[in-house]
């Protein structure tokens, strides 16, 4: 089998009846295409027999791969074992349930010839989703776009075509709480919306509960975006200037009006005060912790779209420390 120019991912909980008209109609697709491709399928820890079709698929069809974990990891970690293993130049990631249609492929793949590194598939239109589900990612995705650092699209999921370049430097970025969309938005690279109608689901029913959409965006919030520390310092703020601020008109209505300055009154000050202290300082500890996080998450410092031949070389910098050390001693 020749290497594959294309990939498609899939990640699989618990489709059984999705999967035969899934292999159908990206076969269909990808064929039309006259490139070698290649269908990955994370079994995300089925347990009604999807594996059994897999494999049967894979039996059938070398281009079908499957990757079977031990257990649920859950739906970013399944598309990011479906990347690690993924050969094509140009990398699609899909639903399984077919609420994204495979036959936009070809529109994402059309944007990917014309010189585009990340084509991320637009929902103009959603069916057979409830009201609470629509509202709920709505509010979400407005609320990412607003307090995140990098501009992820509006109305977008993780249905996407990724350029080899783009998906190695993604794939390089190890954390553990992954934000899919966040981490193609962070990268860069040369991307552009398509849109598509989002359809309902062929089959079965979402494993996106409340609790995992919680879990995603606060995944998305924390990866992305050091909003929450700036709530912590500037509630601080506020209630330390408000405390001083009720302070002075008091202080003033003493003065010139024999107000009575009451214990109780200066103790409610006083708490305020030290309430916007302790935020303060809270914001500030955040911050070194953010820090942390930031370091810790060990993103690339830059990525390079273009640039000299040879690559660069980091043991260059090891090699200079050795050497001033060794310098030092003569000394
Ligand atoms: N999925 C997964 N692991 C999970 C939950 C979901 O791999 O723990 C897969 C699921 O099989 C489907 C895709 O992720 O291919 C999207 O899930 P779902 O349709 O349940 O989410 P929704 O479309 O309702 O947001
Ligand atoms: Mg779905």
């Amino acid at each position: 089998m020749s290497e594959p120019v294309f990939s498609v991912i899939a990640p699989i909980y618990n489709e059984l009846e999705n999967l035969p008209l899934l292999y159908a109609r990206v076969k269909e697709v990808m064929d039309s295409t006259g490139e070698p491709w290649e269908l990955i399928l994370v079994d995300d820890g089925s347990s009604d027999g999807s594996t059994d079709v897999m494999r049967s698929l894979s039996a059938e069809d070398e281009r079908v791969r499957p990757v079977i974990f031990a257990r649920n990891f859950g739906h970013q970690i399944a598309v990011t074992a479906g990347m690690d293993y993924s050969r094509g130049q140009a990398v699609t990631i899909i639903d399984a349930d077919l609420q994204d249609p495979p036959e936009v492929i070809l529109d994402l793949i059309a944007k990917w010839r014309e010189g585009y590194q990340i084509v991320y598939a637009v929902r103009s239109e959603r069916e057979g989703e409830s009201w609470f589900k629509l509202t709920t990612a709505s509010l979400f995705y407005k609320l990412i776009f607003k307090i995140t650092d990098v501009k992820i699209p509006l109305n977008t999921g993780d249905f996407r075509l990724i350029d080899r370049k783009a998906l190695d430097v993604i794939n390089n970025m190890r954390e553990r709480n992954r934000f899919l969309r966040g981490m193609g938005a962070w990268v860069g690279f040369k991307q552009i919306g398509v849109e598509y109608k989002r359809h309902a689901r062929h089959a079965g029913q979402s494993h996106y509960p409340l609790k995992n959409m919680i879990r995603l965006a606060l995944n998305a919030i924390t990866g992305f975006s050091t909003y929450p520390l700036k709530l912590l310092t500037n509630g601080g703020v506020f209630l330390v200037g408000l405390s001083l601020v009720l302070l002075l008109i008091y202080l003033l209505l003493a003065i010139f009006n024999n107000f009575d300055l009451t214990y109780v009154l200066a103790t409610w000050l006083t708490l305020i005060f030290l309430a916007g202290v302790l935020l303060i300082g809270m914001g500030i500890l955040g911050e070194y912790i953010g820090r942390t996080y930031d370091e810790a998450k060990g993103r690339p410092l830059y990525i390079v779209a273009e640039g000299p031949k040879e690559p660069f070389d980091p043991t260059r910098l090891d090699n200079k420390i050795n050497l001033e050390g060794t310098k030092n001693d003569e000394n």
